[in-house]
């Protein structure tokens, strides 16, 4: 892990409530959280290269516009938690946003769950 970050018990309650309703609770528990990201425009990032553990990092600059959106916040994780239902996929290659990832984000917004988040 290449970042510092505290984990946040909000973003992984959050997690749960998205695996339980778009990846049948299939995914697996990983730590969340907040850190001072590299890149200021980089807004969150799934890490699931081979060598790391799978986390995923939300940039600590955003969080008050994440914190006054909790759609966006929603949709960035449910992107990112697309990435860790690839991982397996992205460590033999797959491109990040690729056709695979492509199948899986249509079969998300097309599960009738999203309208909660709108
Ligand atoms: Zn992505």
């Amino acid at each position: 892990m290449p970042y510092e970050f505290r984990t946040d018990p909000k973003l992984v309650d959050m997690y749960i409530g998205l695996n339980s309703d778009f990846f049948d609770g299939k995914l697996p528990t990983i730590p969340i959280g907040w850190a001072k990201m590299k890149t200021g425009d980089e807004s969150c990032r799934a890490f699931t290269h081979y060598d790391e553990p799978l986390a995923i990092v939300f940039n600590v600059a955003l969080r008050k516009l994440y914190r006054s959106c909790e759609t966006h916040l929603a949709f960035t994780l449910l992107h990112e938690m697309l990435h860790v239902k690839l991982a397996d996929a992205h460590r033999r290659g797959a491109k990040p946003h690729g056709r695979l990832f492509e199948k899986e984000m249509l079969r998300v917004l097309n599960n009738r769950k999203i309208k909660d988040i709108f």
